[in-house]
């Protein structure tokens, strides 16, 4: 579990493009916090300089305390989830499970038995020699978050995870995703651009525009000033 924090943030890409601009965030140990906004105002910017797949420009990032704005991805200990699942078709769900603590050379023991624990919390044991050609939508999603379980990470970044989903698996997942976080209770940054989506799962939520915060507060709170 992590506390991640950004204080004055901005992010400028080598064209001038400002996607960022002195951006200041708290996400707190354990919370579920929603990043919400139309298209093109720095959501996926914002996830990706916490994960260190883009490089600050200037500001702080803080994850427990330390700064990592010069760290590699690999040395965060954050896990993305991404939008089309990225999973390895040629692969079972035990190995696409796997395959990152193995690369981590984790002992083969150890590597069962989080892979095990983590079918358990997302009703995959089942599944578990399974090819995702052979899954639905929603198992092919509990197996992108399964293979981000596994690594114990501090905090889970997910961009968009149900966009690909129809109408009717999407609001299935939107209840999963919640009882999976409030199992695992990993610290969860969330984007999307549903509004229904924010107000639903998130403990808190910050409304972004133009590169900035606009509001950020409970959705309750929202609701009664929106
Ligand atoms: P969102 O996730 O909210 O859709 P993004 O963070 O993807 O927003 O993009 C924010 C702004 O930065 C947009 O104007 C987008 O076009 C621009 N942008 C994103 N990535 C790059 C990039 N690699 N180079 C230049 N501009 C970019
Ligand atoms: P999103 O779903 O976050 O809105 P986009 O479709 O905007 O994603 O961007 C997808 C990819 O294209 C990202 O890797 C982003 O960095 C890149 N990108 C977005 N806008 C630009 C841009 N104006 N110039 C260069 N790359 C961009």
């Amino acid at each position: 579990m992590a506390t991640i924090e950004l204080q004055d943030v901005t992010k400028r890409y080598d064209d001038g493009t400002e996607a960022v601009s002195g951006l200041d965030l708290e996400v707190r140990d354990g919370e579920f916090l929603i990043l919400v906004g139309p298209s093109g105002c720095g959501k996926s910017t914002v996830l990706r300089m916490i994960a260190g797949l883009e490089q600050i420009s200037d500001g702080e990032l803080r994850i427990d305390g330390d700064r990592v704005n010069d760290r590699a991805p690999k040395d965060r200990n954050i896990a993305m989830v991404f939008q089309n699942y990225a999973l390895y078709p040629h692969m079972t769900v035990r190995q696409n499970m796997a395959f990152a603590l193995q690369q981590a050379k984790v002992p083969k023991r150890e590597i069962a038995e989080r892979v095990e624990e983590a079918a358990r919390a997302l009703d995959l044991d089942a599944h578990l020699e399974r090819k995702p050609a052979q899954l639905s939508g929603g198992q092919r999603q509990r197996v992108a978050m399964g293979r981000a379980i596994v690594r114990s990470p501090k905090a889970f970044l997910m961009d968009e995870p149900l966009s690909n989903l129809d109408a009717k698996l999407r609001v299935q997942m939107r209840a999963e995703v919640a009882r999976i976080q409030s199992r695992v209770g990993t610290t969860t940054v969330y984007v999307t651009h549903d509004q229904t989506e924010a107000m639903t799962l998130g403990d808190r939520v910050a409304v972004m525009r133009g590169g900035v915060i606009q509001q950020l507060d409970t959705p309750a709170a929202l609701y009664e000033r929106p």
